[in-house]
């Protein structure tokens, strides 16, 4: 595959942009090549600027559930930004958006917009902050709820009650009120609720892992979460920036059937425009300005056109039963995967649930962020590179999902499930 147009490109990339990215993942550094610069996308491919096409496992990390370039969507853009892009006020399309997500998520009884994951996460956090009057926030180790300062810690190896920052810039003074516990391991979460007794504001989650590569939460598991933090006089916060509008219409709540205090969300809802929103109780959301102390703004936020675009992409799900489709297309690779690399179950575990799917190069099984640390990222990276020379375009590291979408077609799957099989041959 000729990559002589990306090749230069990111020459040209790296001298006005750290990195030559604007987001580290796409760098390809954790497999030790050069990125793919990306011209266009369509449906369930996408394709660089070497004319180069592939078959898109990225879907923008999430995003895309109805596959790239959706003309209902593209539509709805457009009619939007022909009446203006951003007016500091509030439009309709807010209130219908806002009414939306309050019908598939009955737990987000009242609901802010802002323009990102990072964004709704660090709100979120501010508001359990401000509405407990206590400091102390509950991580688990290899959930990512992204790069706001306080949620860019992990504990320090064996000591879960020390909160190393994990980037440079943060300081201890904010990471030491971060508290980092173990996925799946309600005991560890009981210690610090022991050791911060009557000082923990809340605890954030993703109810299904999908930073550390797919990881689920096994049965009960979430459900002890939410009582014990009760008891102790928390907030649970739900991230469902990836899972929301994916696992089912109202998000991994929905499919599981639980009910946290304060949701996040971002990604789907937005289309694959720059969008966020945290809501949840009446009384916890009341507590923002201008209603009550807990301050929350935004320039932007509500902005119409990415609005146009969430709703839009909200009303094509339902419409097509998207979230079935993509489940389908997942379930119908999972399972000729599994059949074809029976051979290989005591190296590789695959993970999935609904339209996620992580192949992991460990055996036995992967439940939390220890589990997926002994992934054997030489494999991964051989892996990595095969797969994108014979066209799929997986996201560059082992700690990632397969995103899949109500578009990838069932010969998208027949050709994945040959590459992956090749690839694995050859590597194991
Ligand atoms: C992507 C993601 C975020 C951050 O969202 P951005 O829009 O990238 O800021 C937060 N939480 C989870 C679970 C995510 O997957």
């Amino acid at each position: 595959m000729n990559r002589n147009n990306s090749l230069n490109a990111v020459k040209l990339a790296e001298t006005v942009m750290p990195g030559g990215v604007n987001s580290p993942v796409r760098a390809f550094k954790s497999v030790g090549l050069s990125p793919v610069v990306i011209k266009r996308a369509e449906e369930s491919k996408i394709f660089d600027i070497d004319g180069n096409e592939y078959i898109d496992y990225v879907m923008s990390y999430g995003p895309m559930i109805l596959g790239h370039s959706d003309k209902r969507v593209i539509k709805a853009i457009t009619d939007a930004s022909a009446n203006g892009f951003s007016f500091g006020a509030t439009t309709e399309g807010e209130i219908e958006l806002a009414g939306l997500i309050n019908r598939h998520f009955p737990s987000v009884e009242m609901v802010r917009l802002v323009n990102s994951g990072t964004e709704a996460v660090m709100s979120a956090i501010r508001l359990a902050r401000g509405y407990t009057k206590r400091d102390k926030i509950i991580k688990f180790e290899g959930c990512y709820h992204g790069h706001s300062d306080s949620m860019l810690v992990k504990a320090g190896s064996g000591a879960l009650t020390t909160s190393v920052p994990s980037s440079s810039g943060v300081t201890e003074c904010l990471s030491k009120d971060t508290l980092v516990a173990n996925y799946n391991d309600i005991e560890s979460v009981k210690n610090l609720f022991l050791k911060n007794r009557g000082g923990v504001a809340g605890i954030i989650i993703e109810p299904v892992a999908a930073n550390m590569g797919v990881v689920l939460p096994e049965e009960g598991f979430l459900k002890d979460l939410i009582d014990l933090t009760h008891e102790n006089g928390g907030l649970i916060i739900f991230d469902e920036v990836i899972t929301g509008f994916r696992l089912s219409l109202g998000g991994a709540q929905g499919l599981f059937n639980l009910k946290p205090d304060i949701t996040c969300l971002g990604k789907i809802i937005g289309g694959g425009l720059p969008i966020g929103a945290f809501g949840g109780r009446k009384d916890i959301m009341e507590y923002l300005s201008p209603l009550g102390p807990v301050y929350h703004a935004g320039t932007l936020s509500g902005n119409p056109i990415c609005v146009a675009a969430g709703i839009a992409t909200i009303k094509a799900i339902e419409e097509d039963n998207a979230i079935s489709k993509a489940n389908e297309a997942a379930n119908y690779l999972i399972k000729s995967l599994r059949d074809e690399l029976k051979n290989f179950d005591d190296k590789i575990t695959i993970n999935s649930i609904s339209s996620l799917i992580t192949i992991f190069f460990k055996c036995g099984g992967v439940y939390n962020f220890s589990d997926v640390m002994k992934s054997d990222i030489n494999h991964f990276k051989k892996f990595f590179g095969i797969v994108l020379n014979e066209g799929l375009f997986i996201a560059p590291s082992q700690y990632e999902a397969m995103f899949l979408s109500s578009k990838h077609t069932q010969a998208d799957m027949d050709k994945t499930a040959f590459i992956i099989k090749k690839a694995i041959k050859e590597i194991l």
